[in-house]
This record gives C-alpha cells, sequence and structure tokens, in this order.
C-alpha cells in the first residue's frame, strides 16, 4: 500500500502542494522556464489557500523600491487590480493598509519632518509566512520536517549591511550557492551547523528590496528578544 504523504508543516496527510517562495511574490503568468518549489502540504497549511501569501505580497510590494522594479511593480498592479474585482478581500485590504500607511516623523518640536514610506513593523501574520517559507525550503533539503521542538526566528537583515557586516557567515552562505528561480523575485541562501545539522540558517530576499535571516534552532535555546 503506498504511504500517504504527510505535510512539510504540520505533519497531517498533505492533499495539496505548496509553493516556495508563494506564487502571489511572482509576476502572473509565471514566465516559461521558471520553475517553482513545491512540497506536499495539507489543505489548512497551504498558504495559497489562505490570504497570508497576499498579505505577505502586499507589504513587500508596496514599498518604493520594491516598485522601481518590473517585477516588483507587476506584483502590486496585480494584487490591487484583484482587489478592486473581489469586493470580500475589503477585510484583508484594510490589514494590508493599516500595516502601509504613510506615517509622518515629527521633530521635537512638533513639526512634521518626513513621512515614512512604508510600515514599521511586521506582524504576526508577516512572520508566519515568512517561517512557512524556511519550513518548507527545510523540509526540501532535509526530506523530513523541521523537529517540533525547533522555532523559526526571523529577522529583518537589509543585504547592503548583511553582506558587508559578516564576513565569515556570508562566505559560508555564498559557498552553497543561490537559489534563484526568477530574477528580481527571490533570492536564497542557505546553511546549517556542522555538528546540528537541524540548525540552519536562511537568508532570503524579496523584490530585490527586502531581505531576511532565518534561524531554525531548539525553542530553549531562544527568547521572544530575537523575534522580529
Ligand atoms: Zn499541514
Amino acid at each position: 500500500m503506498a504511504r500517504k504523504r504527510a505535510c512539510a508543516y504540520c505533519g497531517a496527510e498533505a492533499t495539496t502542494r505548496d509553493h516556495l517562495p508563494p506564487r502571489a511574490l511572482f509576476p502572473q503568468p509565471i514566465p516559461n522556464g521558471v520553475e517553482l518549489v513545491t512540497v506536499p502540504s495539507c489543505a489548512r497549511c497551504n498558504g495559497s489557500a489562505s490570504d497570508d501569501d497576499k498579505y505577505f505580497a502586499a507589504i513587500l510590494s508596496s514599498s518604493s523600491r520594491a516598485q522601481e522594479r518590473t517585477e516588483g511593480l507587476s506584483v502590486w498592479n496585480r494584487l490591487l487590480t484583484g482587489a478592486r474585482q473581489h469586493p470580500e478581500e475589503k477585510g484583508l485590504w484594510r490589514g494590508i493598509l493599516r500595516n502601509i500607511r504613510p506615517s509622518e516623523v515629527y521633530s521635537p518640536g512638533g513639526i512634521i519632518v518626513g513621512v515614512l514610506p512604508a510600515h514599521t513593523g511586521y506582524s504576526e501574520r508577516f512572520r508566519r509566512v515568512l517561517q512557512r517559507i524556511v519550513r518548507g525550503f527545510f523540509f526540501k533539503l532535509r526530506r523530513r520536517r523541521l523537529p517540533d521542538d525547533f522555532v523559526v526566528v526571523v529577522n529583518e537583515s537589509p543585504s547592503e549591511v548583511f553582506w558587508n557586516e559578516n564576513h565569515d557567515l556570508a562566505a559560508d552562505l555564498a559557498r552553497n550557492g543561490c537559489f534563484c528561480p526568477m530574477k528580481g523575485v527571490f533570492r536564497l541562501w542557505s546553511t546549517a551547523e556542522a555538528e546540528r545539522p537541524d540548525v540552519t540558517l536562511w537568508y532570503m530576499e524579496f523584490l530585490e528590496s527586502k531581505a531576511f535571516l532565518c534561524l531554525t534552532a531548539p525553542r530553549d535555546e531562544w527568547d521572544e528578544a530575537l523575534y522580529l
């Protein structure tokens, strides 16, 4: 009897496949020759079946930096068109706009000195998608789920700073090569601890505008302070 496939995220029976990174991050239609990684997933964990991926892609593509590029602008415009066509997404977009609305910056005297273009913090929902991507790639790499007593820690880490200030780590990541299914959309570097291969590090760059350093580690080694 064929063994049922297990969900890469929760271990339940898989009925679908989830795309890595989320399809919502790619211009549509996805150009020929671009191959996305997929992992077995149950319906509940599948990101594209939920609004999480749309939310994630909207936050990332909303920045002016992302929209300077064809790919980012195309993703943002498609999401906006979708929002106009689907009034039922109103709740989702209210959440997105709450997170990307420009915020004014005041000087000590109360004079507006500037306007921050984007959000100042990442929501639980945003972080959840990043963690799912790491869990998915971990499954792909190790052919098993991340152990239950492990967590995924995520931190924003701008590439212009990261590659200049972490020489050993950067060299280690670079040695393993870069996974880039489509230029301008997504790049991934990863490495693992030699003695504890489940302790892994992932550097992910989205829409050439935002980058995150993510780590899988035993829960008891990390406290809340390290979370985004
Ligand atoms: Zn699942």
